[in-house]
């Protein structure tokens, strides 16, 4: 039902975030500048998403990651790298927003079973006071009526973060760092996260994820980066 409140929401007029022109569109963000975003090629590995013809990478077939499907809207570079800075960082929550409407339109909860966020270790949440993954995984969750399993999936090992290590060193990093419940026995989830670069971190919370009984797991990204 189309109610009064959202008749004036979508009425109203904006300015687009990246080149300030009125626009009407509902994410923010006008005609010309969406049209140029740096959209993820359906060219990609379904497993991974990296770059592809399409097809299963050599990567995922010679040592599969926990993960089953990653899809991400964007390849990580410019404008969607300094939008996701300044959502991250600055904590400018109208490009949450603008984030979880683009994912709205473009992930599709088919066979999903509970949704849960990218988990930030309690004294790292402290510190930065905001977890960008939960921000979005709330707003799609709360779209498709989905249950968000903040609860039973938590980081338990607070690491460095993963952008200032070394490719190599990733994944030894980020082992154990997560503890998942029995709540995900026979479930298909979909993880949200805002970036994903090497896929360590998502590859093992995949893992604690199976370990813990889930069936399925699938990667719902903002940006990819190669
Ligand atoms: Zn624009
Ligand atoms: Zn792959």
């Amino acid at each position: 039902m189309f109610n009064l409140t959202q008749l004036a929401t979508s009425l109203r007029h904006t300015n687009c975030v990246l080149c300030e022109a009125n626009t009407r569109s509902s994410v923010g963000i006008c005609k010309d500048c969406w049209q140029t975003l740096p959209w993820q090629s359906n060219h990609c590995c379904p497993q991974c998403g990296l770059s592809t013809q399409g097809s299963i990478c050599g990567s995922c077939l010679s040592d599969p990651p926990s993960f089953d499907r990653t899809h991400a809207l964007f390849t990580y570079a410019y404008p969607i790298d300094a939008l996701l800075q300044a959502f991250k960082y600055q904590h400018q929550l109208h490009l949450g927003h603008l984030f979880a409407q683009v994912s709205l339109k473009q992930f599709h909860p088919m066979g999903i079973d509970s949704i849960v966020a990218m988990p930030m270790h309690p004294a790292r949440l402290q510190h930065r006071g905001f977890n960008q993954s939960i921000e979005l995984a709330k707003s799609i969750a709360k779209h498709w009526q989905l249950p968000l399993a903040t609860q039973h999936c938590q980081r338990i090992k607070n690491t460095p973060p993963q952008a200032s290590l070394p490719l190599k060193d990733r994944v030894k990093n980020i082992k154990g760092a997560f503890r998942c419940d029995s709540y995900f026995e026979g479930k298909r989830v979909a993880v949200v996260d805002d970036v994903m670069t090497s896929g360590a971190s998502l590859n093992e919370l995949a893992n604690t994820l199976k370990q813990a009984g889930a069936i399925e797991v699938s990667c719902w990204i903002i940006a990819r980066t190669y």
